[in-house]
């Protein structure tokens, strides 16, 4: 018999449409699933939880971020996307051993673990050698997060005689190998993405290239659209006449993309993940969450960088939220002479964002995402007891504004504990927290003669 776990007495807010929010609520897990969300529920061999003071909710969705970064935290939070690109990409990236990806991904997937994320999109494009790449793999497996591991290449100066990487297509023999080795079980909690170009960043015939290698394995074919003046300008809209635009495709950030670029992109079924704090603070644009939802999409969200910012989905999602509203408020003066009625946009929103959303966007939303009857068991669960959150009366409102990673009692992935009382399980972290230290040390003593370093 599959263990059971019956967590009790607890407000839960569902992000199913069906289920709704409940107080003084049950939740029944067996095995890796969900058997049963609802009230009085009883187990005669369940390991029983008391829910009370606890808020629970789905566990959270980081749908974009560059785990391999993890050990340079801080290191890039004054620069601009310029600088980022002169010191990392073809600066300290080009030092990065794979024992360094490796320590990165595991203590980055940590720490999203430790802050309420259970499924991250890891955006890995630090990867010249299969031996990166697979030690990127080893990092995300041996965290026990759920994720999808983006596949990508390296952005380097080419050296004399190489190609601009913008020429240079998705390499297929590496994609073909990790299908065979690495991602033959489709239950296991990594799964295979590709991060591309795109035609922000590569020529077209590369864009092409790309595009069809993902549909042509079935995969998410995952790109970048900001930064620099775009490689191949009209690539969007030849890419959607020659049929290869679809609900595969997930674009990162879309600052610079037109209302009409956007539509098409909508009515394709092409997803956007959005990263706030790093858009603004490198001088992509604003966030392009409320003209998606003029349209009638929404996004998904993540950290981006934790070279650069907070890893906290929570943070991510209150300055979505307050950068919009602000937006949507200004406009309404302008054009109006007065605020809007209510906020343009409700907290239960910016939740679906960082849940549900972000499912979508990995194309997970079948297993995660929500607590629904039948779904995977990723959930967390908030100490709504403590002084920043005490008391609460709209539970929706407190978990957006109020959650602090002191509130994050308890993380749930596939129906077992990462997290439980406070506190991470993993048995690794201390000696991974001083193979992390070592890894920045060694990778930052290169940039010390930068003018920049400070
Ligand atoms: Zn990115």
């Amino acid at each position: 018999m599959k263990h059971q776990t019956l967590i009790q007495n607890a407000t839960i807010l569902s992000m199913d449409n069906q289920l709704g929010d409940m107080e003084n609520a049950d939740l029944l897990i067996d095995g890796q699933t969900i058997k049963a969300v609802g009230h009085q529920l009883s187990s005669s061999s369940a390991e029983v939880i008391d829910g009370t003071g606890m808020i629970v909710i789905p566990g959270l969705v980081n749908a974009h971020m560059h785990t391999w970064q993890t050990a340079l935290r801080g290191v890039t939070s004054n620069w601009t996307i310029l600088e980022y690109f002169a010191n990392i990409h073809a600066g300290l990236a080009t030092n990065f051993k794979p024992s360094d990806i490796y320590i990165a991904t595991l203590m980055g997937a940590l720490n999203q673990l430790n802050c309420g994320t259970t499924t991250l999109g890891d955006w890995c494009h630090n990867n010249p050698t299969p031996d990166h790449t697979d030690q990127a793999i080893q990092g995300l497996l041996e965290s026990g997060i759920r994720s999808v591991f983006f596949h990508g290449s390296p952005k380097p100066d080419p050296k004399p005689g190489q190609k601009h990487f913008s020429e240079i297509p998705h390499p297929r023999s590496e994609v073909e190998r990790l299908l065979k080795d690495k991602f033959q079980d489709p239950h296991a909690l990594v799964s295979l993405g590709l991060a591309i170009l795109g035609p922000h960043y590569s020529t077209y015939d590369v864009a092409v290239h790309d595009f069809e290698l993902a549909r042509e394995f079935s995969l998410i074919a995952s790109m970048h659209c900001a930064g620099a003046a775009a490689k191949t300008p009209d690539g969007w809209e030849r890419l959607a006449k020659d049929k290869l635009l679809g609900d595969n495709n997930n674009i990162v950030h879309g600052n610079n993309l037109t209302d009409d670029q956007l539509k098409m992109m909508i009515d394709l079924g092409v997803t956007f993940s959005l990263t706030p704090e790093t858009e603004m603070t490198q001088g992509h644009g604003f966030p392009i969450t409320g003209r998606l939802r003029n349209l009638g999409s929404a996004p998904s969200l993540g950290v981006d960088l934790e070279s650069g910012v907070s890893g906290e989905m929570f943070s991510v999602a209150r300055l979505a939220l307050a950068t919009q509203r602000a937006l949507d408020n200004a406009h309404s003066k302008e054009t109006q002479n007065q605020l809007p009625s209510t906020s343009t946009i409700y907290c239960k929103e910016a939740l679906e964002w960082i849940t549900i959303r972000g499912a979508q966007a990995l194309k997970l939303d079948h297993k995660v995402g929500s607590l629904s009857v039948g779904k995977q068991a990723d959930l967390v669960m908030i100490d709504a007891t403590q002084l920043n959150m005490f008391p609460v009366h709209q539970a929706v409102n407190s978990v957006i504004m109020q959650t602090s990673l002191s509130n994050i009692d308890s993380v749930m992935v596939a129906g077992e504990f990462k997290k439980r009382h406070g506190k991470l399980l993993h048995p690794k972290l201390e000696e991974g927290k001083q193979m992390l230290i070592e890894s920045g040390k060694r990778l930052l003593s290169e940039l010390k003669n930068h003018p920049t370093h400070a």
